[in-house]
């Protein structure tokens, strides 16, 4: 959730080979008020990863499906990956063993985890051993780091991702298991395996399971259509491969956060924000990422034409409360409906960021600047150029 390192927008069209929905951009935006009754199939199927990687699919069955017993997801693909579960693990129990070191994440939307190291009461000695030597290994430098802005973060990320189906990550079981990451990296994560797999893995795949299961039926019946949305409004193409999703226990301050070379998604399932229809929504708040080079560009254009300086986080306040709305307006005309557990037990859903406390201090400005120039033409009032240059007149 947090933005991109600087310099990923301008490279991020190389990740847009076309648009898997050329038809679904030349609608206008008011079929937001439509019912999506049709489920398209997705446009660009998976390559398949290799045949290894373990891709979920939708547990609901369907008598409309036409491609076999099994439904795949349309627009994401979710993977609850061992490696990548047990390195945002071992980065999780790092930095609750460093305690009070929260002073770097007092950033918007950062939250401390509530829960204390894990308990090694019982554990067989050797076992201790090994995982505190892991933990340990990750306090001495790691944990310190930033999942997504510290590029050697983002690496082991994308790596281990791909390593799901591997028993071990140097390349003795398979040349395709070699990891490539540093030798002391895998060495401390294939010490750490054994006694991760025996006391939490079970329990923290299954949460991950149960998270893809309960997100799966919304984006089944909207992911297509919002998809198709998003890319009307950023106006651009949405990625033509479907966007990989490692779903994992802990997926840092912001709960998930994407990066964008390749585009790959990260979430918690164990993050209490991330629940029901607030996971569907910050799965597309996440994919918007990818989708924010026009807003980016126009942001700065409109700010420099004006000899105004570009306020800080305006962009990524405008995709939350884009992405938020119109979720909203799924919810609220019936585009989508939702068992009142989806909703968080609420009647009415009130978007992501204003439900989490995001819009304090200049976000809060943002947002009633967004209210009078952006909503307008979210309602295919006024066009994109317009709303821009009113906002940066205004600001
Ligand atoms: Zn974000």
């Amino acid at each position: 959730m947090p933005p991109p390192k600087s310099g990923t927008n301008a490279a991020f069209g190389d990740n847009m080979a076309g648009s898997a929905m050329p038809s679904l951009r030349r609608h206008t935006l008011l079929r937001i008020l439509m019912t999506a009754a049709t489920l398209l199939p997705a446009a660009a199927a998976s390559a398949g990863a290799a045949g290894q990687a373990q891709v979920y699919s939708s547990n609901q069955s369907s008598t409309t499906q036409t491609s076999g017993p099994e439904s795949p997801l349309p627009v994401f693909e979710m993977h609850s990956g061992f490696w990548v579960n047990l390195h945002h693990f071992l980065y999780l129990q790092a930095r609750l063993l460093k305690g009070n070191s929260a002073s770097t994440e007092t950033t918007r939307g950062a939250a401390q985890p509530d829960e204390l190291p894990v308990s090694l009461i019982d554990f067989p000695a050797a076992d201790i051993r090994a995982w505190q030597d892991a933990v340990a290994f990750y306090s001495k430098d790691l944990a310190g780091r930033d999942l997504l802005l510290n590029g050697d973060m983002e690496i082991i990320n994308n790596q281990l991702s791909v390593m799901e189906a591997c028993s071990e990550l140097e390349g003795k079981s398979t040349p395709l298991c070699k990891s490539g990451l540093r030798q002391d990296l895998v060495e401390a994560l294939e010490r750490a395996a054994p006694v991760y797999r025996a006391h939490w893995w079970a329990q923290q795949d299954r949460a991950n399971r149960e998270w893809i299961a309960e997100v799966a039926p919304m984006i089944q019946k909207m992911g297509v259509e919002l998809s198709g949305q998003l890319a009307d409004v950023y106006q651009r193409p949405w990625p033509s491969q479907k966007i990989r999703v490692d779903v994992v226990w802990y997926g840092g301050p912001f709960g998930a956060y994407t990066s964008l070379d390749p585009i790959h998604l990260t979430i918690s399932s164990h993050d209490p924000r991330n629940r029901g229809v607030y996971g569907f929504e910050v799965l597309f708040h996440e994919a918007s990422h990818a989708l924010a080079g026009a807003v980016t560009a126009a942001i700065s254009h409109e700010f420099r034409e004006r000899d105004k300086p570009i306020p800080r986080d305006f962009w990524h306040a405008l995709l939350f409360y884009t992405t938020g709305e119109i979720v909203r307006r799924d919810v609220e005309y019936g585009t989508m409906t939702f068992t009142n557990e989806q909703r968080n037990g609420s009647s009415v859903y009130l978007p992501y960021a204003a439900r989490f406390g995001l819009y304090s201090g200049s976000w809060e400005h943002f947002r009633g600047l967004l209210d009078l120039y952006w909503l307008p033409y979210l309602d295919g009032r006024v066009s994109f150029d317009t709303a821009m240059a009113r906002l940066a007149a205004d600001m």
